[in-house]
């Protein structure tokens, strides 16, 4: 199958969180699969220009309706780890992608409509004809709608879009002039509860409400998250535009790239280990404090690694950084804040901890740090309000790294407690999972993983063995995409 990927990030080269990672790792397992993946990107002005591989420009001109005018592009194309990827670069005074930035303008939506409209616009023009557009997140849910209700009348009439949402809560809600600019000009044909209406502002559009309208496959990022953005809050009000398309709603579980994720052959970690011998790993702690200045110490390493959101449950995460310490244990956190409020709240608490030896807080995105904490700690706290499908836990989980997970979303798919899960036999089990958001509930779960680091070393690293076994990888979810693909595929 020919399949196009459209998505915002794709790490390398742009990653601010687990999206970057998804489509990267997904399209490297189905070109492995033996299918034609090609990738249509932003080109951002702070993107890491130096994973990218021979970048030429590969259509110059592309003219893109705009507002009734148009604004003229470049196409670039490069390859990204042997992907092979293209960037769209606009030419114009809003400067959509050069502002040092991915996300946070106040016209994010204007510049994801811009961006959706282009994609498609470069593959009309370029005469790529794919058997599947995959989108992904409500950057690129205006694609499926701009598809069926124009470009299939120029000539795209045979292409599928298969729209995987990897979090509810941000849907791109934007005002009228979304219509006028990309051209979708029935305002009161859009301006309807079954097409791009929001569901609770009636005189906004929803990109990622298009997205599951429009799409001929949508899916979520876990089969646990999928039930809950349908019965429960999470789904951030698309609730029961989820259960109006129901039958072509389903989660598929996300992987993990091995390749990029894998103490036995990772090269941003000074000593590979595996399963059978973990000596590496003790050195990549020692490596890890030697990086940080923490002091020398039997003190098991808690970590975190994540944004310092209000979704990653940002208030458990501070008490775990102050329990962890009170339990003679030491606390690394590396995360950059989504807000200001929340940034400038984790700054003071690295200025408070400055001089304390078992605690670093490092505010800011570093994928290098990240691969050493991965390696060096002994367990990752992961304390979300909720969690689409999660990857934190998955690479610990394949480090040897005891997860601590609240148990939601795809984490409870993925974790499955020492003490208490009945459903999966104890050997099988590979973590610490509880469930309510007060302090008591981390606390009683941190207790028992440091207890038993502390009580029964042999049992803990029994348990690390034990989700070293488990296999994340994109191997067995690709196939459920493939099936999908199938399924929608133009017959
Ligand atoms: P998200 O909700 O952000 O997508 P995920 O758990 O799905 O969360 O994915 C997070 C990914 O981003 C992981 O690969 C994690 O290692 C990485 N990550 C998050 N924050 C940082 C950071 N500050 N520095 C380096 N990597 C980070």
């Amino acid at each position: 199958m020919y399949v196009v990927q459209i998505a915002s990030e794709c790490a390398p080269v742009i990653k601010a969180g687990g999206l970057g990672d998804v489509v990267f790792g997904l399209s490297r397992e189905l070109e492995n699969q033996g299918h034609c993946v090609e990738l249509i990107l932003p080109m951002y002005d702070c993107m890491r220009y130096d994973h990218i591989w021979g970048l030429h420009d590969a259509y110059r001109d592309l003219f893109v309706p705009w507002y009734g005018g148009e604004i003229h592009c470049s196409v670039f194309c490069g390859w990204v780890h042997g992907r092979l990827c293209f960037f769209i670069q606009p030419h114009s005074d809003d400067r959509f992608f050069d502002r040092g930035y991915y996300y946070g303008g106040y016209d994010d939506p204007m510049r994801f409509a811009f961006f959706s409209k282009a994609a498609l616009e470069f593959l009309l023009k370029s005469n790529k004809r794919p058997d599947i557009i995959h989108c992904h997140d409500w950057q690129t849910g205006l694609i499926p709608v701009m598809l069926y209700e124009m470009y299939q009348y120029y000539g795209m009439e045979r292409q599928r879009v298969c729209y995987t949402i990897h979090n509810f809560r941000h849907q791109g809600v934007a005002g009228v002039e979304i219509l006028h600019a990309t051209g979708l000009n029935r305002e009161s044909y859009y301006f309807h509860y079954d097409r791009l209406q929001d569901n609770f502002n009636p005189f906004a559009v929803n990109f990622m409400k298009g997205g599951v309208v429009y799409s001929n496959f949508i899916n979520t990022v876990s089969p646990h998250h999928a039930w809950e953005a349908r019965f429960t809050d999470v789904g951030y009000g698309l609730g029961h535009t989820l259960e109006i398309h129901q039958d072509r709603f389903s989660g598929i579980l996300n992987g993990i790239d091995y390749n990029s994720w894998n103490p036995e052959a990772d090269s941003l970690i000074p000593h590979a280990y595996s399963a059978d011998d973990f000596s590496g790993k003790a050195k990549d702690k020692q490596a890890l404090r030697d990086a940080l200045l923490l002091q020398n110490s039997s003190k098991p390493i808690v970590a975190f690694i994540g944004r310092l959101d209000d979704q990653k449950g940002v208030h458990l995460v501070h008490h775990a950084i102050y329990y962890a310490l009170g339990r003679e244990a030491q606390f690394v956190l590396l995360g950059s804040g989504t807000s200001v409020d929340i940034n400038n709240w984790f700054l003071h608490e690295k200025r408070f901890l400055n001089d304390n030896p078992d605690a670093h807080l490092e505010i800011g995105f570093n994928e290098e740090l990240a691969h050493l904490i991965y390696a060096g700690a002994d367990m990752m706290v992961v304390p979300s309000k909720f969690e689409p499908c999660g990857l934190t836990q998955l690479i610990s989980l394949k480090y040897g790294t005891i997860p601590i997970v609240r148990g939601v979303g795809g984490l409870l798919s993925t974790v499955f407690d020492r003490d208490y899960d009945l459903n999966h036999a104890p050997e099988k089990r590979n973590g610490y999972v509880f469930y309510q958001t007060d302090y008591n509930a981390l606390e009683s779960a941190m207790e028992r993983a440091i207890g038993l680091y502390y009580g029964y070393p042999k049992e803990f690293e029994k348990l690390m063995q034990q989700g070293m076994e488990y296999d994340y990888s994109w191997q067995h979810s690709v196939k459920q995409y493939e099936n999908a693909y199938d399924f929608i595929r133009y017959k």
